[in-house]
């Protein structure tokens, strides 16, 4: 049973809808052991689209810490954060990551040449194909310019954004893009990081969490072994999304753990 999710946003965020409280009471209902939030950190964001993906870092670490003290004979809450990766902000990342103590990191492509592909105007002038494969190589990019994280975050959530992603989602082949997606599982193999399975696959309707099963199944086979299980929730609602679902596609993968992170170090649980 997963009694952790380790992909959780609260109103640090710009498109957080909750309180930090308003989610950890939500956990505490559920029976959640741990509740590790991972709040937006996208340096460089397009300002275009008018919102800032960049937090406080000092005010989101004292939240945090009264929120441990006040929570904790209830549940243990983490700092983690998700890290928006692009390779020209890898210095900053490293710095506020030094800076800074986190349990937990996360790191996730949300610009794809300076561009969120989750507006239209990310598809235009390109096929679907060519769009998936482009946020790929980025992700691809992302994870070897930048060591600091400990899972690469919703590796194929840019097929959900494809103009005919919800009818396409259970038809996109791992195949199809099969050369960098290993090229991305391997870098993270051997870089010895993770990849986190979220769970808002299943909220979208898409029958998948993120990554999809053959990604899953192709990690295990390079040799991976460490998967985080976050919902990726923005309202107390969506906490723990299809945790039993999810945990059931790990079992019939072959998993037997997950993985959850304190201060940096990987704790395998049964799942
Ligand atoms: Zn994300
Ligand atoms: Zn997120």
């Amino acid at each position: 049973m997963i009694t952790a999710d380790f992909h959780v946003h609260s109103n640090f965020s710009s498109d957080g809808k909750a309180s930090m409280e308003d989610m950890i009471n939500q956990g505490i209902k559920l029976g959640l052991k741990t509740l590790c939030f991972t709040d937006h950190m996208d340096y460089d964001y397009p300002n275009i689209y008018k919102y800032s993906f960049e937090l406080a870092p000092e005010d989101y670490i004292e939240k945090l810490e009264i929120m441990k003290e006040k929570y904790k004979s209830q549940i243990e809450i983490l700092t983690g954060i998700e890290l928006g990766l692009q390779p020209h902000v890898t210095d900053r990342m490293n710095e506020l990551i030094n800076k800074y103590k986190f349990d937990f990191i996360i790191g996730s492509v949300h610009v794809v040449d300076q561009v969120d592909p989750y507006y239209p105007q990310y598809w235009e002038n390109k096929s679907e194909e060519e769009g998936i494969a482009r946020c790929f190589k980025a992700i691809k990019e992302g994870c070897e310019s930048f060591q600091g994280f400990h899972v690469c975050g919703h590796i194929d959530y840019i097929v959900r954004y494809a103009p005919s992603s919800k009818v396409k989602y259970n038809e996109y082949s791992y195949t199809y893009y099969q050369d960098v997606l290993d090229e991305i599982l391997k870098t993270l193999v051997d870089h010895g990081k993770g990849i986190e399975v979220n769970t808002s696959g299943y909220k979208y309707g898409l029958g998948h969490p993120h990554p999809k099963t053959e990604i899953l199944r192709r990690y295990k086979e390079l040799g991976g072994e460490i998967l985080t299980i976050g919902s990726d929730a923005h309202l107390p609602e969506h906490l723990c999304y299809d945790f039993d679902r999810v945990t059931q596609l790990l079992k019939d993968i072959g998993y037997q753990y997950y993985t959850i992170f304190k201060e940096g170090k990987p704790i395998m649980k049964k799942l």
